[in-house]
Formats: C-alpha cells, sequence, structure tokens
C-alpha cells in the first residue's frame, strides 16, 4: 500500500513529550530515536509539533449512497484526513441503507479506491433502520468490510426486545451494538434541548430523559445478557452518571461524546440559526461541564464527531424545517485540544486515548490506534497545538458548509497525516498521490 516514499520526521515529540527523530518507510515506522537518519528520505522539521497516532471516527456520516449532494467518500475522507484521521466509520443511515453485505461492501471498496483515510462501514442493527426486524448482521461481519460496529443512528432501536437480541446476536463475531438513545415518544416533534431556552422561544423540547432512559434500559440489558454496547453522542449530565454507575458494576459499556457536546450550549438557539440544530441538541453549560468532567475522569471512553454534512437546501431554511446535524471531522481536534488539553484537564497521551486507541479498540480496527513504537503501521498526525486559526467552512473539504464554528477562531492545526507511510496531508493542506514533495 506504500508508494515507497520515506519521510524523516526530525524534532517532533511523540504524545507531547521528548523531541525525537521518527522514520516512516515501507509504510511502517522503521526507527525511533535522536540519531536517526535517511539520506533518502523526505525531511520535515517538526519544530516540537505534537505527533499522534492517526485519529479514528467511530461516528461519520459519510451520505454515500445516496446523497452524494451533501457528502461523497471521496470528499468525506478528504475531510478526515485534513482534520487527522486515518480512518473513519460510516454510520449506515444511507440511501440504501447499510443493512446487507452487498451495501457494506460496495462503501467498504469506495474508500479504499479514495485512498484518504480507510472507511470501516457500520451496519444496520434493523433493516432499512425501520426498527422491525433484524438485518443481515452477520452476513455484514463476515463480508470484506468485516462490519463490527452496527447501530440504527439517526434513529433508536427503541424495541427493547429488538435491541435485547442484536445484543446477543454480535456477541458472536465480537461486534458491538452503538446506540442513538432517544426515547421517540418523549421527543415527538422535538426541536432543541427542553429547558429554559426553549421554553422562551416556544419551541417543542428534547428533554434529558428521553437519552437518559434508553441508556439505563440499555446498560441493564447488555449486562442480562453478557453483551458489550456503544452510547452515541452522550449529551446529559444524567447520562454521565449513567454510565459512571454501570461501568462501576462491571457492565461492558463505553461511551461517547462529540466535539459540539463539549463546547456549545442551548443558548445559540436563540439565534434561530439552524446550524445549531444537531440531534442529540445542544444541552446546557451544566451538562457541558459534566461531559468534560466525564471525559476527564474516563467514564466517557471516546470522543467522535458525528460529522453530519447536510445541502444549503437542507440547512438554509426556518428552524423548524432544517435537518439536524452539523460537521466536525475537520474541527474536532482543535475543540478537544482548547476544551481539554489547553484546560488542563487531558495531557496529550490522554488525546491519543480517547481519539484514537479506544475508538480503534472499540470498534475492532486492527491496524489504527497503535502506538508509535517500531514496526507499527504509520498512521500518524503531526499536530501544531501553538498556532490559532479561523475556520471558514467555505475553505473546508467537507462538500457541506454547516459547521458550528463558522468565523470563530480555535486552537491547533493538523500540519501533516500519514496513512501507512503515505502524506495524505502536508504542511496542513491535503496531497494527491501525485504530489510533487519537497526534497
Ligand atoms: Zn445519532
Amino acid at each position: 500500500m506504500s508508494t515507497g516514499r520515506k519521510y524523516l520526521l526530525r524534532n517532533v515529540a511523540p504524545y507531547g513529550g521528548d523531541r525525537t527523530t521518527v522514520l516512516l518507510a515501507d509504510g511502517v515506522i522503521a526507527a525511533i530515536g535522536p540519531d536517526v537518519s535517511d539520506d533518502d528520505a523526505t525531511i520535515i522539521d517538526g519544530r516540537g509539533l505534537v505527533l499522534l497516532p492517526g485519529l479514528v471516527d467511530l461516528h461519520t456520516h459519510l451520505r454515500e449512497p445516496g446523497r452524494e449532494d451533501a457528502e461523497t467518500i471521496r470528499t468525506g475522507t478528504r475531510a478526515a484526513a485534513l482534520g487527522g484521521f486515518t480512518a473513519v466509520h460510516a454510520m449506515a443511515n444511507t440511501t440504501p441503507t447499510q443493512d446487507t453485505a452487498g451495501v457494506v461492501e460496495q462503501v467498504w471498496r469506495l474508500g479504499r479506491e479514495a485512498g484518504w483515510a480507510d472507511v470501516h462501514p457500520i451496519g444496520a442493527v434493523t433493516v432499512g433502520l425501520e426498527g422491525e426486524r433484524l438485518a443481515e448482521l452477520g452476513a455484514m461481519a463476515e463480508s470484506k468490510a468485516q462490519v463490527r460496529v452496527f447501530s440504527d443512528d439517526g434513529k433508536c432501536v427503541h424495541d427493547p426486545v429488538l435491541m435485547r437480541r442484536a445484543l446477543e446476536y454480535v456477541k458472536a463475531f465480537d461486534g458491538v451494538v452503538a446506540q442513538h438513545a432517544q426515547e421517540p415518544r418523549l421527543t415527538e416533534g422535538a426541536q432543541m434541548h427542553e429547558g429554559v431556552v426553549s421554553a422562551e422561544l416556544g419551541l417543542a423540547g428534547w428533554p434529558a430523559v428521553a437519552e437518559e432512559a434508553i441508556i439505563a434500559r440499555d446498560v441493564l440489558l447488555a449486562e442480562h445478557v453478557g453483551s458489550r454496547l456503544h452510547v452515541c453522542h452522550l449529551s446529559t449530565a444524567g447520562s454521565v452518571e449513567i454510565i459512571r454507575w454501570a461501568k462501576s458494576r462491571g457492565i461492558d459499556v463505553t461511551a461517547e461524546v462529540t466535539p459540539h457536546h463539549l463546547i456549545l450550549t442551548d443558548e445559540l438557539a436563540r439565534g434561530y440559526d439552524p446550524t445549531f440544530k444537531v440531534n442529540p441538541p445542544l444541552r446546557t453549560q451544566r451538562d457541558v461541564e459534566a461531559v468534560r468532567a466525564g471525559l476527564a475522569d474516563g467514564t466517557i471512553d471516546i470522543v467522535a464527531t458525528d460529522h453530519a454534512p447536510h445541502t444549503r437546501e437542507d440547512k438554509d431554511c426556518e428552524w423548524g424545517a432544517a435537518a439536524f446535524g452539523m460537521t466536525g471531522l475537520e474541527t474536532a481536534l482543535s475543540v478537544v485540544q482548547e476544551t481539554m488539553v489547553d484546560t488542563g484537564r487531558l495531557t496529550w497521551a490522554d488525546v491519543a486515548r480517547v481519539l484514537s486507541e479506544t475508538p480503534a479498540r472499540i470498534g475492532r480496527v486492527a491496524d489504527h490506534g497503535r502506538p508509535i513504537a517500531v514496526g507499527e503501521p504509520a498512521n500518524l498526525v503531526l499536530v501544531d497545538p501553538a498556532v490559532r486559526r479561523v475556520i471558514n467552512p467555505d475553505e473546508q473539504a467537507t462538500k457541506s458548509g454547516n459547521s458550528p464554528f463558522r468565523g470563530r477562531d480555535l486552537s491547533g492545526c493538523v500540519i501533516a497525516t500519514f496513512l501507512r507511510g503515505r502524506a495524505t496531508v502536508l504542511d496542513g493542506a491535503s496531497c494527491d498521490e501525485d504530489v510533487v514533495v519537497r526534497a
């Protein structure tokens, strides 16, 4: 898979620690040490930049097949590379749905052909995300795509019997059910978080309990059948408490938080800008503090983007008619740095854990999220934490402009991304295979 080009990363700081030099050759980390050199390698002067394992996203919407006007596997994975990701898990709510071996193999193959980041398709739990009967979970697991994560994301598997069967079924191939926790009856017509702001604006509310009730039920189901459960985009203080309780009982549950739930609140709905309309909704400052604390103490295992590109037609309309979702691949690392590293709550080694190692482990991706060590696959990202940049979605690689950070400045910047030793990003810009790299 490697092009044969070698890279010598001089003066880089693995996990933000001591500076060293890292040689990438033949798709792997070939040598590490202050005196490493190679006359044939392209030299990158690291200037003390932070070197991390390539990021792994457990929750991306690539929209292909079906909504190529909003994103394609090619544009979405190029955005991923620019955000420092070397692997992404593609959610199943495509058209057709990723609920058969044929569709997941197609998505997997298109990811390989695009070459920007490895694409691991997520399989639907139920046929057509209809919540009525289980999809062909075993066939998807045995396909070339080797699906290990199953989700009806966008919709909740709300039938407890179906959820139980799915949890039991995936044990056969070490899979995991990733639940979008939303009690449907409690959220009918919901437009934003139910609270003071929704009451003032007169918008139908999405109460915290609609998320917490499903998480509580599902951790008990997971315990009952002895399966593992993953909770998508946890967003409330109460959800953090439930996960903390479940882990203290030894229940095999993992949880993710999105970058936007780490930094934005429901106060943003006051401007009626549908860019800030998302599911689950932006919550209160108290919830933001709780998810930050949960991520810092390990109750929340990972950060996942829930990158949800939407066309202008689906977003530039009145709040009630607009689609739920925001983009996130190209800003996720900056938001984590700003909210968790710059505030002293996480180290860079912790960032490697929550954005690479643990998501790879949950998704059973063998060759990503690996240690920075000789012989390991050269899936890496080089980060400059010292710069601040203003976010302009019109200059991003994603096809859609619905970033909640438009015009806002954020910490840090991805300088280079390597996928099996090949640079997908250099000098902060994406590079095609045929790019002429400076000597
Ligand atoms: Zn979701």
